[in-house]
């Protein structure tokens, strides 16, 4: 399901349909935040690969993270 919305959205993003919620979504800013409780860590060290966030315990690799929540965002704003 994940990779049917992740392919969808890359069309549209090379369509220019998106590029406005594509703007929203700052990739610095979304491997802060928890894909799980949406809280949004202060400090991100960038030499670090896995987060772990300490609101509810989530441990991800920060590229996945990012991943998720530009999913996540992509389609709760494009609608
Ligand atoms: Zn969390």
């Amino acid at each position: 399901m994940h990779d049917v919305g992740f392919y969808e959205m890359r069309q549209k993003v090379t369509d220019g349909e998106i590029s406005k919620e594509f703007k929203l979504v700052n990739p610095a800013y979304t491997s802060r935040t928890c894909p799980r409780c949406i809280y949004v860590k202060k400090k991100c060290p960038f030499t670090q690969r896995t987060f772990f966030y300490e609101s509810c315990g989530y441990i991800a690799d920060r590229d996945l993270v990012g991943y998720l929540n530009v999913l996540s965002r992509a389609g709760s704003e494009s609608s």
